[in-house]
């Protein structure tokens, strides 16, 4: 377990908490990258379960 800055409020919150135990902002060491990298890789696999049921 390691600890990362809260991107809300710069306290310091445990990397695998799931909200900010200050602040109560949601995945607060998640950049914003891993969440566009998670969200363009679930259209592509959106599409190609799309592209299997044609
Ligand atoms: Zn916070």
């Amino acid at each position: 377990m390691s600890l990362a800055k809260c991107r809300s409020c710069e306290k310091e919150v445990s990397t695998t908490a799931r909200q900010c135990p200050h602040c109560g902002r949601p995945s607060p060491s998640t950049s914003p990258w891993t969440m566009i990298i998670i969200y363009i890789l679930t259209v592509v696999i959106m599409g190609f379960v799309f592209l299997m049921l044609l």
